[in-house]
């Protein structure tokens, strides 16, 4: 028998059937008119009976294949849970990143970052303000370092400035001086000249060259060293130096993160909004400047 032969059959015989049923239902349907119009109503409970059971099977076996509620509710938690997982996701800091942007927007000349790898734009200027003492800063930075400076003298404590703004050239004689020390303690040119770069910044990438940056000491006290943290004027510096925006530029902790070994005595003025934000946070301006996406 071919395929098409099959088909043939198979169609005639679903007719046959279908004449069948038709036929059946409707003996069924006269059956049940004639014994309802003659009173007696035992067929149509029958039928009934018959229909209401039909129902409930076919509900049984609908409820069998559909995911009942308890699995559909833990289907809500587990997107719930995803969507919390993504939530996580998303960027923790980003609260962070918003304030740190909108601060930097505000201040961005006094946020510069200088360092071991980026340097001072080449046509670099600031507005001088020349100390009693011959120092000079940026005028940005002035008003808040008298205040700063006042204050201390009112606590009573007294503070040298050692060194604020450093032109290229002041910045070379040191590197140069440096170097001539170590080699004349027997190294070579080369030897000393990485080893003056441990302490030292390239020309172009010392804060100092910014105008925003200040060593201070207690009075008296001109070498500088990690033991100025126990100082008690140094110990105010640092306590009080970020409510007048000024920040320690390179804390102990953070070596690893500035490239500078911890320097109690070298403060950045970043301004008010900056130094308040970064301490709290405990952020250095590497850290304030990768907030940034920089
Ligand atoms: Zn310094």
């Amino acid at each position: 028998m071919d395929l098409q032969g099959f088909f043939a059959r198979l169609l005639k015989s679903l007719k046959k059937t279908g004449k069948k049923i038709r036929r059946f239902f409707k003996r069924y349907t006269r059956l049940l008119v004639r014994h309802t119009k003659a009173g007696d109503y035992s067929v149509l409970i029958y039928t009934i009976t018959v229909l209401v059971v039909f129902v409930l099977i076919i509900s049984l076996i609908v409820n069998i294949f559909k995911p009942d509620k308890k699995e559909k509710k833990d289907k809500v938690v587990n997107t719930a849970t995803r969507t919390d997982a993504s939530t996580e996701l998303k960027d923790p800091n980003s609260e962070l990143r918003a304030e740190c942007q909108a601060i930097y927007d505000k201040n961005k000349s006094l946020l510069m970052l200088v360092n071991t790898k980026t340097g001072l734009p080449e046509d670099y200027e600031f507005e001088q303000h020349v100390l009693n003492s011959g120092a000079i800063i940026d005028e940005q930075a002035y008003i808040d370092l008298y205040r700063m400076l006042k204050a201390c003298n009112d606590a009573g404590y007294h503070y040298s400035i050692i060194s604020a703004y450093r032109d290229k050239d002041t910045q070379q004689g040191i590197i140069d001086r440096s170097v001539q020390e170590f080699m004349d303690k027997g190294l070579s040119q080369e030897e000393a000249y990485k080893k003056t770069l441990e302490t030292v910044q390239e020309v172009g990438h010392s804060e100092h060259e910014t105008g925003l940056a200040l060593d201070i000491t207690e009075e008296g006290i001109y070498s500088l060293s990690e033991d100025l943290e126990s100082n008690e004027t140094m110990k105010w510096f640092i306590d009080n130096c970020t409510a007048y925006g000024f920040i320690v530029r390179y804390p102990k902790d953070k070596a690893d993160i500035t490239g500078i070994s911890y320097e109690p005595w070298h403060f950045r003025y970043v301004g008010a909004e900056a130094a308040e934000f970064m301490t709290k946070n405990n952020l250095t301006l590497e850290e304030f400047h990768s907030l940034l996406g920089n």
